[in-house]
């Protein structure tokens, strides 16, 4: 990340937009139909031989784009308005919203995937990353440094770094993922950082794009081992593997957002029976819950970068049972602050 950062600066990527408008306009003067050529990217595929190039970053192909076709001249010119507006932000230093962009041209647009789509064709031409673009998430009307700013104030009762511009100092040893905000509260309440040194976040579920980017950036920073603490069930399990590889829909973005590093630190389909978690907290997986797991299980990513992950999965498709963190309350509240947690990172229960 640190790498690409100076190929993102506001003056570099104007520098290549103008670069973009110019060919384009040549072009067009020379009586020449553009063309122009967009990576595409995927994070996974359910290639089981081992020979794609999911995951590492490398784009799958090419789309050529030509004025010939209707709809890709409708593309361009789409492109072309959203390139104009993102233009005028970097220019003048504000930020908008993908919804700020959609609205303001909403007869052209006609729905806000064709901006989403868009915005994503000019992430990839130019080679950065949304948040360079200066653009926003729907909803949001904070810039993303003020996002952080503000995840960090929500975190104060347990995140202990000194945020100074852009840089962190922090006596922490080790980040902590969780899946759910209740057990994040939980881990408050116990003062679970204060006693152990660690940073805890939680992006309530699936996480956004700002907890994602905070996540990659205080990895960056620090330096600092991070592990993943989410229900053992196929959301638990894909909610993880979308800090570790990043989503379907944003692959291009994941190469800035991905957290490599993330270790599963728990919980378990073993931890029933070496926590004695008592058969009455286990619940059965729905047929829902076991069609998830076998779509999950050809990833791609799995065989090749964490097949213990992908073993993990085999398991708790074969037990057929699923447990909640808070199942761990069943010994006492803070059993997970007091023994669970402790004892999984010190003797290194994680994979
Ligand atoms: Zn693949």
């Amino acid at each position: 990340m640190e790498g690409k950062r100076s190929n993102t600066r506001p003056l570099t990527l104007l520098r290549k937009i103008k670069g973009f408008t110019r060919s384009i306009v040549e072009d067009l003067a020379r009586g020449r139909p553009p063309l122009i050529y967009i990576e595409r990217f995927r994070n996974y595929c359910t290639d089981t031989s081992g020979n794609c190039s999911c995951s590492s970053g490398l784009s799958t192909g090419k789309e050529a784009i030509s004025l010939k076709r209707e709809c890709h001249a409708r593309r361009l010119d789409v492109m072309l308005r959203v390139l104009l507006i993102v233009q005028q932000l970097l220019q003048e230093n504000r930020h908008g919203s993908k919804r700020d962009i959609y609205y303001m041209h909403p007869t052209v647009f006609k729905e806000q995937s064709v901006v989403d789509r868009a915005i994503n064709d000019i992430c990839i031409l130019l080679q950065c990353s949304r948040h360079n673009l200066n653009v926003v998430s729907v909803g949001n009307g904070h810039t993303p440094f003020q996002s952080l700013l503000k995840k960090l104030m929500a975190m104060a009762v347990t995140v202990t770094p000194l945020m100074l511009e852009q840089d962190i100092i922090s006596v922490a040893q080790y980040v902590i993922v969780v899946e759910k905000e209740s057990v994040f509260q939980r881990l408050a309440n116990d003062q679970f950082c204060k006693r152990n040194r660690c940073i805890v976040i939680t992006g309530r579920g699936y996480p956004d794009v700002p907890t994602r980017r905070f996540l990659r950036l205080l990895i960056d920073k620090l330096h600092l081992p991070v592990y993943g603490l989410v229900d053992c069930d196929p959301y638990g399990f894909d909610i993880l593997t979308t800090y570790k590889f990043g989503s379907l829909q944003m692959a291009y973005d994941a190469t800035f957002l991905r957290v490599s590093e993330i270790q599963w630190l728990g919980v378990f389909v073993q931890d029933c029976d070496n926590y004695s978690i008592p058969q009455q907290c286990l619940l059965p997986l729905t047929a829902e819950d076991k069609r998830k797991i076998e779509a999950m299980l050809p990833r791609c990513y799995l065989q090749r970068e964490v097949p213990q992950w992908r073993f993990e999965l085999e398991l708790l498709l074969h037990k057929g049972v699923k447990f909640e963190i808070e199942a761990l309350s069943v010994h006492s509240l803070t059993f997970l602050s007091h023994e669970y947690l402790p004892s999984k990172i010190h003797n290194g229960g994680y994979i």
